[in-house]
């Protein structure tokens, strides 16, 4: 049974794409930008390894549970670094119709010049790509989901067009939990001070878009 290195779950986000979104952070970057956020996420060889199935089957309950659930977001890391597994899981969550976006620090051109089917088969089942690598001297945080200018937004599918228009519009949000253990989560996009005084206030573990 194929599987997916992951290190973070999100159930139920809102600040990571679309709607009501459930996010999987995998674990594993080649890509390494300067001024990323997650650089826990890099190690190929660190996180949890997860079934696809159930993976898939968790998402099924929770979209049970919360049927506002919107879609699926894929993060990181890089998602293309495991794109054959998450275009196998991006395929059944297609069949519920749940939708589909996908964070990358390769840039678009890249991915298509690649012709990688795998690469190809994450992409055919993406409605939205977030795309680009963090470049810190065009940090800027105006825009929704995404931490530089360098970084697009490209609806390859319809079911995102709709926002295309609105989407500079839609603010950028950070999400913060708080654990019956006294952890404190928080992902999204924030400024760093935000991010110091909020890490002052406890143990907060950030994650954020792939691209920040
Ligand atoms: S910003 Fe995203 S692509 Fe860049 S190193 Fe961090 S996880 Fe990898």
């Amino acid at each position: 049974m194929p599987s997916i290195r992951i290190s973070r779950i999100e159930k139920r986000t809102r600040v990571e794409g679309p709607g009501l979104r459930y996010s999987i952070w995998v674990q594993g970057c080649p890509i390494r930008c300067e001024g990323c956020f997650n650089p826990h996420t890099w190690n190929m060889e660190g996180g949890v390894i997860k079934d696809i199935d159930e993976v898939f089957y968790d998402i099924k309950n929770t979209l049970k549970a919360s049927p506002e659930l919107e879609g699926v977001t894929f993060l990181g890391g890089e998602p293309f670094s495991q794109a054959n597994e998450l275009s196998i899981l991006a395929k059944k969550l297609k069949e519920i119709n749940l939708s589909i976006v996908t964070f990358s620090g390769y840039d678009y051109e890249t991915i298509i010049r690649s012709n990688n089917p795998s690469w190809n088969r994450l992409l055919k089942e993406t409605d939205l790509l977030i795309d680009g690598p963090y470049i810190q001297e065009l940090h800027d945080l105006s825009r929704p989901w995404i931490g530089s200018k360098n970084q697009q937004y490209r609806f390859l599918t319809d079911f995102y067009k709709k926002i295309e228009e609105v989407i500079p519009f839609i603010p950028n949000k950070l999400e913060v939990r708080l654990y019956p253990d006294g952890t404190i989560t928080a992902n999204g996009m924030a400024h760093s001070l935000d991010l110091h005084m909020l890490q002052q206030l406890g143990y907060i573990r950030k994650e954020h878009s792939c691209n920040e």
